[in-house]
């Protein structure tokens, strides 16, 4: 187990700016998932904390140590690529094995580290067979035991599932999950995929271009995204942004629509009138009836347990309302909808910086 600290690390290939003034500290033992839109710059950072790309600028340390100058093989840690790079020609035993022999180790150890991360791993029956032998799952998982094996302070996964099939992906996410339950090692963790990050990690690294968005816990960039790329990024379906400006309706806080309709903030918001700004609203938060949105439905779609309703606002300039109901609902295209928003569930954002208003 290890800590991992990044300071304002930069990274430039020639003159083209790729990771800028990035700067994060790991806990030793956590789970994080570096997150954002293809390259945003991910795997980069990741191939530096693991010594397979120089640092532009800045300090990357693993266990409190600088490590700008030392060599991969020297930084303790085990990568994991998404094209698992096994070596078709040897066996599962001795791809697993391989790391360790490299390095000299001697073969009682070798042999009871294979055996270890076998059972682990659910491989003890396969061990004696070669790659082209195995499904995608089984090769994944020989992937993860050939970084298991050298038990490092780090693991380091960049994008590992993204070859394998939905279901598998969603059985391997646990399985990796009560892996880092069970090691406790220290793990960092790359993907594209939001369901993926929010569900396995402790914490959460938002980025985009090059530039860390924000970082923390699942639930509290759910709940308190610092800005509308974050709001948008996390959680699916995506929050709905409405722009509008700030007035008092009623002795407390709302919002006016560009259609005219109102919206009304939690009265704790503190915001002077007349300011524009966007307002996010998930699309869990609505329900029907009341004086609320006046929306037109444009489609249904009945999930069996949920509805999921595409509506289009007054205002038309606005980007169509995506709903959801946790019912089954009849609604026809072209019926009209009142929506009622719960107070609780606005988010309100500055709709020029893009920034939280709190
Ligand atoms: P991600 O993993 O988030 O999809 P990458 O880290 O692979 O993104 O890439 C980030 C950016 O850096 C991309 O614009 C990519 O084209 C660029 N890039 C990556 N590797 C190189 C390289 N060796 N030379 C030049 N540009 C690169
Ligand atoms: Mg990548």
């Amino acid at each position: 187990m290890a800590c991992v600290d990044l300071e304002s690390v930069s990274k430039n290939f020639g003159a083209v700016s790729v990771l800028r003034d990035i700067s994060l500290s790991i806990e030793s033992g956590k789970f994080v998932a570096l997150v954002g839109p293809s390259g945003c710059g991910k795997s980069t950072l990741l191939r530096m904390i693991a010594g397979l790309e120089d640092v532009s600028a800045g300090t990357i340390k693993i266990a409190d140590r600088r490590v700008n100058d030392v060599p991969s093989k020297d930084r303790d840690i085990s990568m994991v690529f998404q094209s698992y790079a096994l070596y078709p020609h040897m066996s599962v035993k001795e791809n697993m094995a391989f790391s360790l022999k490299i390095r000299s180790t001697p073969t009682p150890i070798v042999e009871e580290r294979v055996a270890k991360a076998a059972e682990i791993l659910e491989l003890t029956g396969l061990l004696d067979r070669h790659p082209r032998q195995l499904s995608g799952g089984q090769r994944q998982r020989v992937a993860m035991g050939r970084a298991i094996v050298r038990d490092p302070a780090v693991f380091l996964f960049d994008e590992p599932l993204s070859n394998l099939d939905a279901t598998l992906r969603v059985q391997m996410r646990a399985e990796i999950k009560e892996l880092h339950h069970r090691l406790g090692n220290t793990m960092i963790y790359v993907t594209h995929d939001q369901v993926e990050a929010l569900s396995m990690a402790d914490i959460v690294v938002v980025m985009r271009g090059g530039k860390i968005e924000q970082a923390g816990p699942p639930l509290k960039l759910y709940d308190e995204p610092a800005n509308i790329f974050v709001a948008q990024f996390i959680g699916s379906p995506a929050m709905n942004i409405l722009y509008g400006e700030t007035v008092v309706e009623d002795g407390g806080p709302a919002v006016r629509l560009k259609g005219g309709d109102v919206i009304a903030l939690p009265r704790h918001v503190k915001v002077a009138p007349n300011k524009q700004v966007a307002v996010g609203l998930r699309p869990n938060v609505f329900s029907l009836g009341g004086d609320g949105l006046r929306a037109q439905v444009v489609v249904t779609e009945a999930l069996g347990a949920e509805t999921q309703i595409v509506a289009r606002l007054r205002d038309t300039s606005a980007k169509p309302l995506i709903l959801q109901f946790n019912q089954r609902m009849q609604a026809s295209p072209g019926d009209d909808l009142r929506l009622t928003v719960d107070t609780d569930g606005v988010h309100l954002f500055d709709a020029e910086t893009h920034m939280r208003i709190q």
